[in-house]
């Protein structure tokens, strides 16, 4: 029985988190995603917001769940009995800072592992980051993010332009 936990700030989920997510529920029994509560940065999304926009991203994969948790990822792990983490690579410019985090992972938690999916061409470039931005100017993320997140941003900006009147 393979566990692993996915981890990240999925503020909000995006076509590429998803890829990852697809093809690594395939190689585990139990893909359980982690959505980090990160007191540094200011989500857009609310933590409940973000699991929400996950679990109804996720419904078809039977294996997989969507928990939150703070501090170390490898806790996490080891709360939920996983030995190995999944990340996603996306260019050499994630390379070194994922080898870092995954070399302290271990280090810290010798029995946890991590693994990497390489994402799929079209998703490259996509970032929560560049979704939120465009998203912003009012551009099309239908090619970037599931039909919940879109939803999601239009209520956003509803209750932003209500907030200005
Ligand atoms: P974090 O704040 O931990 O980087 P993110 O939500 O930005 O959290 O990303 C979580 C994981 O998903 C990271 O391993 C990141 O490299 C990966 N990821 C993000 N976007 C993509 C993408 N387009 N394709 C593949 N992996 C991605």
């Amino acid at each position: 029985m393979v566990k692993a936990v996915y981890p990240g700030s999925f503020d909000p989920v995006t076509l590429g988190h998803l890829d990852v997510i697809r093809r690594a529920a395939k190689v585990v029994d139990e893909l359980i995603i982690g959505v980090l509560v990160n007191s540094a940065k200011k989500p857009m999304f609310t933590l409940e917001e973000r699991m929400e926009l996950i679990k109804e991203a996720t419904a078809e994969f039977p294996n997989v769940t969507v928990k939150t948790f703070h501090g170390l990822t490898v806790e996490f792990a080891k709360e939920n009995d996983a030995h190995l983490i999944i990340r996603g690579l996306r260019a050499v410019t994630d390379f070194e800072s994922e080898m870092q985090i995954a070399q302290t992972n271990h280090s810290i938690e010798p029995d946890i592992d991590t693994m990497f999916f390489t994402t799929s061409l079209e998703y490259a470039f996509l970032s929560s980051t560049i979704v939120k931005e465009v998203a912003f100017y009012g551009a099309d993320i239908s090619k970037f993010v599931p039909p919940g997140v879109i939803r999601a941003f239009e209520q956003k900006k509803q209750a932003i332009n209500g907030q200005q009147m």
